[in-house]
């Protein structure tokens, strides 16, 4: 006969926190661009990757309509709508490469400014101030899609994260399906099992064409 030593996933007991440890048997991770770091630390591996995302406003500019809706090229991705008195501008600069970087880059206002104006001619004419310029990270997931359900291998672990840049509209959604998951096991609202991350091993990936 021979024996194997009877290996036990390992279960959540509790959390860490700077402010002492929380019992608990559930924990969620919603740490958005840090998620991964957060799984690793409860020996769990997460497909999210921070990357660098740039918003440009504009000076104030009165050749545009003081009101109109976010527009979008979908040929660049470079989309723009009002703020305030001036534009926001934005796009996705298919060379950004992944890492926790929040400084803004300077030489990416020109680079904006020749997508605006070709689809946009009168932005040519926009005052920018670098200074005013920022950035921020997006959650990169293989697929741009969000990571939402239990870690395979870490009971009590859910994830909730990886929205590639669109977690604030997917945010009351992900907060429901996410408590079903917790309570029942499973959701009403949607098909949960195609957003786990299992699917990256499982190679069914979702496709997702419009990211901004
Ligand atoms: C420039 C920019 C523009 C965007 N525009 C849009 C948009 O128009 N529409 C849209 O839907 N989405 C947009 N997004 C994406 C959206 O902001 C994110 O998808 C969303 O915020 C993700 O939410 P979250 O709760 O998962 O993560 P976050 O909002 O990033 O929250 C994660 C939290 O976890 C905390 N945290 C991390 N590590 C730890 C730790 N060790 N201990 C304690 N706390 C920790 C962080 O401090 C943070 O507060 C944009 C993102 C950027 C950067």
């Amino acid at each position: 006969t021979s024996a194997l030593p009877a290996i036990e996933a390992p279960r959540i007991t509790g959390v860490h926190t700077s402010r002492g440890f929380i019992s608990t048997r559930v924990v969620v991770n919603a740490a958005g661009a840090w998620a991964a770091q957060i799984a690793e630390m409860a020996g769990a591996e997460l497909p999210v990757e921070p990357l660098r995302r740039q918003l440009v406003p504009t000076e104030p500019f009165d050749q545009l309509p003081q009101r109109f809706p976010m527009v979008i090229d979908m040929s660049t991705g470079f989309h723009f709508r009002r703020e305030g008195k001036g534009i926001l501008l934005a796009w996705n600069d298919p060379k950004e490469t992944p890492g926790f970087k929040t400084e803004f880059d300077t030489t990416f206002v020109e680079k904006i400014l020749t997508r605006a104006a070709s689809r946009v001619p009168v932005l040519a004419e926009a005052g920018v101030n670098p200074r005013r310029a920022w950035a921020g990270l997006y959650e990169m997931t293989p697929d741009h899609h969000a990571i939402i359900g239990p870690a395979p291998n870490v009971e009590g672990l859910y994830f909730v994260n990886g929205f590639s840049g669109h977690g604030v509209m997917h945010s009351p959604a992900s907060g429901r399906v996410t408590a079903d998951l917790i309570l029942q096991g499973r959701s009403d609202l949607i098909d949960a099992n195609q957003l786990s991350v299992e699917r990256f091993k499982q190679g069914k990936l979702l496709e997702e064409t419009a990211v901004l």
